[in-house]
């Protein structure tokens, strides 16, 4: 098989069903276009003990395990380093000394995009910057490195979303308290895996620009983007614990089977009427077409059982 799609849930806790149509639509896309199926534990930040493998059980149960074992970034620090000097070594990299205050109430620098990164760190004299050092020193907390950029715009292609367009602005790499950021970390993981089309959520549409500009600075193969419609809630928002029962193991726990699951996918995708209902992944993998998925979000509404 040519070529990789992938997964890469942040091990924060249980999946939603939101996370897990994701999941499984990334899956089904890599099976219908004969690629590999990867994931990824995103365990930099936000790490709830147990939650990786749990993640990792709930998708064997609906049918899926990735092609080759999961690749974990806690292990992977050594390749960040080393983009990180390539980086450096085109001249690339300054240290940032603003804590989140400094961001919001510095002016915004003419001709730069809202929200953008004022630069007030990016030409410091080498005094300047020591003085910064010495202070954030005494306050315990380490700089910060960012990306010189010219703020330009980016535009990458998404096989649903079409053009997606945004200003690639000085974004950080590593932060201060030494983590390095995810947009670094998922194109170099990306691109060291061979995943040559990225399916997740479109919450993370706009970084897909960022990470199309780190790739090229990396001579990093870009990947193509499909980024797939999101399920909210009731009032429009993001699904989450405190909206009921919403991971599989909540669901199941209210009596849905892994048939529920898959007519649940069925509906919210907008597939129920053309190919009839799906109760397993094989029919998932058959009935999915990415030429009419419904883009628009999807809203959840929990069961409400005995406890809900
Ligand atoms: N770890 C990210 C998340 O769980 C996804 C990263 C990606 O797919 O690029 O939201």
């Amino acid at each position: 098989m040519t070529g990789a799609g992938r997964f890469a849930p942040s091990p924060s806790g249980d999946l939603h069903i939101g996370n897990i149509r994701s999941g499984l639509l990334a899956y089904v896309r890599a099976r219908q276009t004969g690629r590999r199926f990867l994931w990824r534990i995103e365990d930099l930040d936000r790490v709830q003990p147990g939650a990786a493998q749990s993640q990792l059980e709930v998708f064997a149960e609906l049918g899926v395990s990735p092609d080759e074992p999961p690749l974990v970034q806690s292990e992977r620090l050594d390749m960040y380093t080393e983009a990180l000097s390539r980086l450096e070594g085109q001249g690339l990299v300054y240290e940032c000394y603003c804590s989140r205050k400094d961001i919001q109430q510095a002016p915004t620098a003419p001709h730069s995009p809202p929200g953008a990164y004022p630069g007030t760190c990016r030409d410091l004299s080498e005094s300047e910057r020591e003085r910064h050092r010495q202070r954030l020193d005494e306050q315990g907390r380490s700089p910060a490195l960012r990306l010189k950029t010219d703020n330009a715009e980016v535009t990458v292609q998404d096989r649903l979303l079409g053009e997606i367009t945004s200003p690639v602005d000085d974004l950080v790499l590593k932060r201060g308290d030494g983590v390095f950021a995810y947009n670094l970390i998922v194109i170099v993981d990306d691109g060291a895996s061979g995943v040559d089309e990225v399916v997740r959520g479109d919450d993370l549409a706009t970084s897909a620009p960022r990470q199309a500009h780190l790739a090229h600075l990396l001579g990093l193969p870009q990947p193509s983007w499909l980024h797939v419609p999101l399920v909210v809630n009731s009032a429009g928002r993001r699904l989450a614990k405190r909206d009921g029962a919403v991971t599989y193991q909540q669901l199941c726990a209210q009596g849905w089977t892994l048939e529920d699951v898959y007519a649940w996918m069925c509906s919210s995708l907008g597939f129920a009427g053309s190919t009839g209902s799906w109760s397993s992944l094989d029919d998932m993998v058959a009935g999915v077409d990415f030429d009419r998925l419904r883009t628009g979000e999807t809203v959840f509404v929990p069961p409400m059982g005995a406890d809900g």
